[in-house]
């Protein structure tokens, strides 16, 4: 069990509902906290659990939070150093990583150095540096739990396996709830707006990750990822279109039995277990019914559609190189872009791949390729909105 945390992304869909966890617990205290923007209610969550120091990574908000942590002795701290300095923070035994984007790449990178240990919600981090973070861990005897909840079933399914894991499971069965849009074709998908993408059926998440889910650029995300929690090829990944999201994912043994996880779709469930691992403690989320859900249903993934996941899996299978930050980089302008409405739909899955088939990759198992990579896959979808659409 988790005593003490630094919490990076306090603001945000998971950072707020690890806040309550926290309520719940006051026992896990919270050593440090960051947002991007959010001053105001930084301060206050700083104020209420009594944060030792707080970033803000925009620094113009520096002042502005400065002013309104004054006398409270906290640290105020700004920028991505303010970031790595929460991250490592010794004071507590382990980073919750919220944050949003490939800018929870170097937190991560620096909390591991500190030998903190990571509970991990920024998929981005493994997507762009998977290779690099992976070995890092390894040679600073860290360990990551994540906290997406298709990793955190397979973490919590994996648990029951004892002795050596590797030649005793054959794959995973990772499944996807296929978002707003299962079922429609390219056509119809040309004319989506952000609202109407921003409507997920099963989660209520923050908006990147939402227009993700939308795209199916969150599913190939969570495959590479997978592949590099869990040291698994992209060809032992099926990936299973639930629309329910009662199963949240599944280990397959050696002898074809399969061991799934399953409950209610709610991320305090993942978010707690993170903490409490590995105890199992009473939880806010409602109870599952599994009469009252009545069916449960599976259908496989349409790729062509769906070209992001498509792309993924293609980076997937590059483990070695940095087609993962390429994708990831090009994904995160693009959605924000059309976010801003200054593309369509479509355009996000087209940028994509067409940053994937143009930007030279390089070696995965060094920080600076990745950088160079998500800087030039960011550049190249900048570019791309200027001149094709
Ligand atoms: P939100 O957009 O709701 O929150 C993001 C948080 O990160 C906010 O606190 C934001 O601060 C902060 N942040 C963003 N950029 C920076 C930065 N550069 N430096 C410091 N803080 C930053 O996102 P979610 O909570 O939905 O997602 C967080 C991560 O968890 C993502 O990687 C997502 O893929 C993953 N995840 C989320 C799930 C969910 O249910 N929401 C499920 C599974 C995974 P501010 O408020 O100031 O903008
Ligand atoms: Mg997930």
């Amino acid at each position: 069990m988790t005593h003490s945390i630094n919490l990076l992304g306090a603001t945000g869909s998971i950072g707020r509902q690890t806040l309550d966890v926290c309520r719940r617990y006051p026992e896990i205290r919270i050593n440090t906290a960051a947002a991007a923007t959010s001053h105001e209610a930084l301060a206050a969550c700083a104020r209420e659990f009594g944060v030792k120091k707080v970033c803000i990574f925009d620094e113009s908000r520096y002042e502005s939070l400065k002013n309104e942590l004054f006398g409270s002795g906290i640290t105020v701290t700004a920028g991505m150093d303010g970031l790595c300095e929460c991250a490592a923070d010794e004071d507590a035994e382990c980073t919750v990583n919220a944050v949003v984007g490939a800018a929870g790449l170097l937190p991560t990178v620096s909390a591991m150095k500190a030998h903190r240990r990571i509970a991990l919600a920024n998929k981005e981090t493994l997507v762009a540096g998977g290779g690099y973070v992976m070995q890092l861990a390894k040679e600073c005897g860290v360990d990551i739990i994540p906290i997406d909840s298709e990793h955190s079933a397979v973490f919590q399914c994996m648990e029951g396996i004892s002795g050596d894991r590797h030649s005793q499971i054959k794959g995973i069965i990772l499944t996807a709830s296929g978002g707003p849009f299962f079922g429609m074709k390219r056509a119809q998908l040309e004319s989506v707006t952000p609202e109407m993408a921003l409507r997920h059926p099963n989660w209520s998440m923050g908006s990147k990750i939402t227009i993700d889910s939308a795209t199916m650029m969150n599913k190939g995300f969570e495959l590479i990822e997978a592949c590099h929690l869990f040291s698994l090829a992209p060809s032992q990944v099926e990936i299973s279109v639930h629309r329910q999201s009662i199963i949240h994912s599944a280990v397959v043994t050696a002898d074809n039995a399969v061991i799934a996880q399953l409950g209610v779709p709610d991320m305090t469930i993942p978010i707690q277990y993170a903490l409490t691992y590995p105890e199992r403690r009473v939880s806010s989320s409602k109870p599952l019914s599994l009469s009252d859900i009545g069916q449960l249903t599976f259908e496989k993934a349409d790729t062509e559609t769906f070209s992001c996941l498509a792309a993924a899996m293609r980076a997937a299978d590059m483990p070695q190189t940095t087609a993962g930050a390429v994708i990831n980089g090009a994904n995160e302008v693009l959605v924000r872009l059309f976010l801003e409405k200054k593309i369509a739909f479509t355009d996000i899955s087209d940028g994509v791949c067409a940053a994937l088939d143009e930007i030279p990759l390089t070696a995965s198992d060094d920080l600076d390729n990745i950088l160079a990579a998500d800087r030039a896959a960011r550049e190249f979808a900048e570019s791309r909105s200027v001149a094709d659409i």
